[in-house]
């Protein structure tokens, strides 16, 4: 799965929810998450962000964004 990182943070573009084949982008409180199970690990929306924000979640950089990122998609 995919995960958004903290360059997501305040940024207003949204390409990656334009690209989703399964519209798995949810909303954080002030940044967009992706939800672990809905993910199908196309990886398209990567090199769609504006901000370089999407990471595989086995990145070193995914780190604590992994838990970040199911613990508010999972709200919807
Ligand atoms: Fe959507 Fe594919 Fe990105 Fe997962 S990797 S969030 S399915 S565009």
């Amino acid at each position: 799965t995919y995960v958004v990182t903290e360059n997501c943070i305040a940024c207003k573009y949204t390409d990656c929810v334009d690209v989703c084949p399964v519209d798995c982008f949810y909303e954080g409180e002030n940044m967009l998450v992706i939800h672990p199970e809905e993910c199908i690990d196309c990886g398209v929306c990567e090199p769609e962000c504006p901000a370089d924000a999407i990471r595989p979640d086995t990145d070193a950089e995914a780190g604590s964004w992994v838990e970040f990122n199911r613990r508010y998609a999972e709200i919807w």
